[in-house]
């Protein structure tokens, strides 16, 4: 971790105009990954991970890489690294017992039936590791290279978000597309068809990647998320994304980028160069009762 990255404030204090969201504010730490040669004592993005040297490589077991790719693969496949995050940079993570250090891969495959790679998440304690493995294995075939993320530092940030407009209550999302209430409130609501669209897209849930915060909505209705083991609502961990800004949501582009985001929304817009079925993200989350219920995930 060696920059850092501002987010601008918002341009309106959204709680202030509609003081029932104000105990919907979730803290979220946006990650910023940038190109850069992280170790594995560092937070990273597709990085090299403090992995044990005596601990087994994880692979995809699943049979179905050799109807997607049976000339050049067969057998199972090794997951890649994703995402590596140190709690001294992301003290928002909330690790079980002694742990200090988030480790997520997945496989570069997408998997039937919803067609997205499969995760697998790790915690350890960066104490414990002594030896590192110095050359994991790589998996012998991917998808498309969009699911082996490019080498990236990241600089943590910690913002608020309020939840995506879809996750509102109806009369709730009727108040934030009624101008006379933006314009009571002195708030320059300059989405003149849809002012609902001020909230959706400068005011509410920051793109890119991101550690807790409210749920990246849109490709489908909200669908809550159950423990599979407890049946308690989980929350979300970790969002993946296929880029950080496009032309919806230049306002979240840092001051220290937006000389990067005035080129373009392509590759610059998307260092780790990673694409979640081709365009999406990833949501991940986890049981706010216990680390070791099992996690899930979904595409958004
Ligand atoms: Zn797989
Ligand atoms: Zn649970």
């Amino acid at each position: 971790m060696n920059d850092i990255r501002t987010t601008p404030p918002r341009p309106a204090d959204v709680a202030t105009v509609f003081p029932q969201l104000a105990p919907l504010a979730r803290p979220a730490t946006r990650l910023h990954p940038r190109p850069g040669s992280p170790s594995p004592h560092d937070s990273s993005v597709g990085g090299p991970l403090l992995w044990p040297a005596d601990e087994p490589w994880p692979y995809c077991e699943d049979e179905s890489h050799g109807a997607l790719a049976d000339e050049w693969n067969e057998g199972p496949v090794a997951m890649v690294p994703v995402v590596q995050l140190y709690v001294r940079d992301v003290p928002l993570l909330r690790p079980p017992g002694q742990a200090d250090l988030l480790q997520v891969l997945w496989c570069p495959f997408e998997h039937e039936p919803d067609y997205k790679p499969p995760t697998a998440l790790f915690w350890r304690s960066a104490a414990e590791v002594t030896d590192i493995l110095a050359a994991p294995p790589e998996p012998s075939a991917v998808e498309y290279d969009g699911y082996v993320p490019e080498p990236c530092v990241v600089a943590p940030e910690q913002i608020t978000e309020y939840p995506n407009y879809l996750d509102l209550r109806r009369e709730l999302q009727q108040q934030l597309d009624d101008r006379s209430r933006w314009q009571a409130a002195g708030v320059d609501n300059h989405y003149a068809l849809a002012p609902h669209e001020f909230y959706w897209c400068e005011l509410s849930v920051a793109p890119g990647w991101k550690v807790g915060g409210w749920p990246p909505w849109g490709l489908t209705d909200p669908v809550a998320r159950f423990c599979a083991a407890c049946g308690v609502g989980m929350v979300p961990l970790l969002t993946v994304a296929s880029g950080e800004w496009d032309s919806s949501n230049h306002g979240w582009v840092p001051y220290e980028d937006q000389h990067l985001a005035a080129l373009g929304t392509g590759d610059v817009a998307n260092p780790p160069a990673v694409q979640v079925s081709r365009g999406n993200h990833l949501q991940l989350y986890v049981c706010p009762e216990s680390p070791d219920h099992p996690h899930t995930d979904l595409i958004q």
